[in-house]
């Protein structure tokens, strides 16, 4: 079969890849649609220190059930799934605490282990979600990337009526923004690019603030009456964003920190104590898998609008290189098999 093989950083390309047979307590599966991600093209670019080589990279994965196991009681063969990519160990601390996102020995697909970016691929059965059959599988990519959204909006606690400033308005903060109105939240995405923050008020944020144009300290307290953000969701993983951050939430708010920074950043602590700050991290996501079904299913987050491009999977080497180039050119690129 074919695989989307990643020799060493920087070198690319669709390989001949000996077929996968299924393995015990585990689903075989045709794969359909995969999105690239921000860590794929880390992966290729070098920048993520988690990834061996070489490797076949992605997780964000739908296909069609090829072969279950005998005992299998609910998939069938011909079943629409997608795949939870977090293989968690069941053992360790977190684990024990049903935090199996933030396992001490977690095997991401694409990052610790070879992903799902090849025809077929062997995933086990508890990790492998069915979905209706009708919901088009370029949206079905999507079910992953929403549900890290959806988890950092979780983590924060966000209630109808709240301010969430969300900073970065990649993937990830779209997707926040989105599923902070199904809360019936008020969502302020602040990002330096305007054709992104245009692009978010398109998927029905009213508010929106260019840090490097304006005032945002000065334009949140206006949106929110002084009282600054209830709720931040940090999705840019940018020292600046991050800092800034403390200045835009409320006193006793929360902030959820679900971007990666790429090095070790100051931040004046006494800032979290004055103000009784619950700070979060966010960590892939937990029982997010089914929700985030039913929001596409049902139309209630637009993932479609966070799709820049549909390629064929032969065309992923070269797209991934040009997102490395160009990553501001891109949202959200899915490929169908
Ligand atoms: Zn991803
Ligand atoms: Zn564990």
């Amino acid at each position: 079969m074919n695989a989307i093989y990643l020799q060493s950083p920087g070198e690319i390309k669709v390989q001949q890849v000996p077929n996968v047979d299924r393995r015990e307590n585990e689903v075989l599966i045709k794969v359909r649609s995969l999105g690239i991600c921000g860590s794929d093209i880390g992966a290729y670019m070098g920048t993520n220190p988690l990834v061996s080589y070489p490797r076949i990279i992605g997780h964000e994965v739908a296909g069609e059930v090829i072969e279950v196991s005998a005992d299998e009681t609910e998939l069938v063969v011909g079943d629409h799934v997608v795949l939870e990519p977090y293989v968690y160990c069941g053992k360790c601390y977190p684990c024990q605490n049903g935090r199996t996102n933030c396992c001490e020995n977690l095997t991401v697909l694409g990052v610790h282990i070879d992903g799902a970016m090849s025809e077929y691929f062997s995933h086990p059965r508890h990790l492998v979600h069915k979905v209706p059959a009708d919901i088009p599988w370029n949206l079905l990519a999507m079910v992953e990337p929403l549900t890290i959204s959806m988890h950092a909006v979780k983590r924060s606690r966000v209630k109808k009526g709240e301010h969430v400033v969300i900073t970065g308005s990649g993937p990830i903060g779209l997707l926040a923004a989105q599923y902070a109105l199904t809360l019936e939240a008020i969502p302020i995405v602040v990002d330096p690019v305007e054709e992104r923050l245009a692009f978010a008020k398109k998927l029905g944020v009213k508010h929106t603030i260019n840090p490097v144009a304006a005032d945002a300290v000065a334009e949140i307290k206006n949106i929110t009456n002084g009282r600054m953000a209830e709720v931040i969701i940090e999705a840019s993983g940018n020292a600046a964003a991050i800092r800034s951050s403390i200045d835009y939430v409320s006193y006793s708010g929360r902030t959820s920190l679900v971007g990666w920074p790429k090095s070790e950043i100051s931040l004046p602590t006494a800032l979290f104590t004055k103000k009784e700050l619950d700070i979060v991290g966010s960590r892939n996501s937990f029982h997010s898998f089914p929700e985030s079904v039913k929001l596409i299913a049902e139309n209630r987050v637009d993932v479609a609008a966070v799709i820049t491009k549909t390629i064929s999977f032969e065309e992923v080497p070269g797209l991934v290189s040009d997102i490395a180039k160009q990553p501001g050119d891109y949202l959200k690129v899915v490929a169908l098999l």
